[in-house]
């Protein structure tokens, strides 16, 4: 079910949980600002994602309240981590869903990484 953005932050949420070791991931990456891992039901050859350290319920929550250096530090560690795939030629997909029209079903920020196909044009 998509997630109310609205509502406060769920520190039982299942990254959270990934975050303070309760539940295994697949780690591709950390620093002191992002953790990324594999998604564990994978649309792509490569589908990853990223989550910023820090409690976020959503882009829109984190685009509103974190700090400038928070948003920078995140967003080059997703650049991080598409390097790091090798993803960078011949490219890849990034993808955030937010709230209820956008499909949201984890409420803890994450941005998708798609990469190892092709994609198609439009999103369904
Ligand atoms: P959303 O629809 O953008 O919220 O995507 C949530 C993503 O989290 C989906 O692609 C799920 O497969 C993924 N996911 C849910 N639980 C876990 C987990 O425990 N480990 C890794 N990925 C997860």
């Amino acid at each position: 079910m998509p997630i109310d953005p609205r509502l406060p932050y769920d520190e039982n949420n299942v990254f959270a949980k990934i975050l303070r070791g309760e539940i295994p991931s697949k780690k591709v990456y950390e620093d002191d600002f992002a953790f990324a891992f594999h998604d564990i039901n994978p649309q792509a050859p490569v589908h990853v994602l990223v989550i910023p350290k820090a409690a976020y319920v959503s882009w829109d929550d984190f685009t509103l309240k974190a700090s400038d250096a928070e948003i920078a530090g995140f967003t080059r560690a997703v650049g991080r981590v598409t390097r790091e795939l090798e993803l960078d030629q011949p490219g890849y997909r990034l993808m955030v869903n937010m709230g209820g029209h956008g499909h949201q079903e984890v409420p803890h920020l994450h941005v998708h990484i798609f990469g190892g196909r092709q994609f198609r044009v439009m999103i369904g």
